[in-house]
């Protein structure tokens, strides 16, 4: 059996290392030098050229090598009875949520502010804010959103969360549907994005969401770049009704140099980082997959390509 590694971001001598533990039997080649295209079997891959995956005819597996599957989506040769799973790694969540509760606090504790009173040698103590009657809006109560949701509400925020389908959490206000939108946006100050980027969350924060927060709010895209209109959100923070945001993923990647987020005091801008896969941890998980596929076994995590994550 052989699997075939596609990715320009990922390090292959790492990942091959690491399935060899776990399986020493794979055969690991690394796109795009695939050899004879009957042998692949399994793809471990993240952002493949449209079209690569259905050159393989006998391909029974496809493991995303990230948490989203957006790059997916849009290859319309994508092999559709080919089951394709998500990488779920629980070290990839706890960095979610430690980015998330980052950028919460830096913005609520008024990090900029103290940061522009140092570089003064100003020694001035402002008002602690309310965290009781901060309320944190989070979009998407997925593995990323239901874990940076329970960490916030831990801290004493008030959280709600948004999704497809009813939850229950403990604590943690839900809204779901197009429905509940409107209701979950308003009064939110903090909105946070953690949703996967398809056909029905594309371009989600646009003027007209940004128009239902409240004066002051700030706005969190930890998920993917297409959920934000940029042009929306820079006129919505420049007017004033957003006070900033923070945002690690955008509509082009890397963020090009002359874009109008890279200078701007209010929008924090990181490329990308927020959460990493990690092949030490994620490895294992990929290897579980790959041996569960072999044996005829449903992978963990299967993605449900027509619901669109
Ligand atoms: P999940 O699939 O576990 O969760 C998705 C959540 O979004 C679910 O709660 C789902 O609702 C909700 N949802 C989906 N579609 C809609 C919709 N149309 N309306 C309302 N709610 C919707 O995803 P994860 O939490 O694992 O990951 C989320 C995204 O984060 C990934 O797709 C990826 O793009 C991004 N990401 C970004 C990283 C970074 O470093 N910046 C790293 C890792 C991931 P329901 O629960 O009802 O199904």
């Amino acid at each position: 059996m052989a699997l075939l590694f596609i990715s320009e971001n990922d390090d292959p001598s790492v990942w091959k290392a690491e399935l060899a533990k776990a399986i020493p039997e794979l055969e690991v080649r690394v796109w795009p030098e695939c050899g004879d295209a009957d042998d692949i079997e399994y793809a471990l891959a993240w952002n493949p050229p449209p079209g690569l995956l259905a050159s393989f005819p006998n391909l029974r597996f496809i493991q995303a090598l990230g948490m989203g599957i957006d790059p997916f989506l849009t290859d319309p040769k994508l092999p559709k009875s080919v089951p394709l799973a998500r990488l779920v790694d629980p070290d990839m969540v706890r960095q979610m949520s430690e980015f998330v509760v980052h950028a919460v606090l830096r913005f609520h504790r008024q990090s900029t502010l103290y940061a522009d009173h140092q570089k003064k040698r100003l020694w001035r103590q402002e008002a602690i804010p309310d965290t009781s009657g901060a309320t944190v809006g989070i979009m998407g109560l997925g593995m990323l959103g239901a874990d940076a949701a329970a960490k916030l509400e831990a801290i004493g925020f008030r959280v709600r969360g948004w999704s497809l389908r009813p939850h229950e959490m403990q604590n943690i206000e839900n809204f779901h549907g197009r429905g509940g939108f409107e209701d979950f946006i308003s009064g939110v100050q903090f909105l946070v994005c953690l949703l996967p980027l398809n056909e029905s969350t594309a371009d989600i924060i646009n003027k007209d969401t940004l128009a239902l927060l409240p004066q002051g709010a700030y706005v969190i895209n930890a998920a993917r770049g297409g959920h934000v209109v940029e042009d929306d959100l820079l006129g919505a923070i420049n007017s004033g009704h957003i006070a900033g945001a923070a945002l690690d993923v955008f509509r082009t990647e890397p963020l090009p140099a002359d874009h109008p987020f890279w200078p701007h005091p209010n929008i924090h801008v990181t490329p990308h980082i927020a959460a990493l896969t990690n092949p030490i941890t994620a490895a294992r998980l990929v290897a579980e997959n790959i041996q569960r596929a072999a044996a005829g076994q449903p992978p963990d995590n299967l993605v449900d390509i027509r619901r669109g994550y």
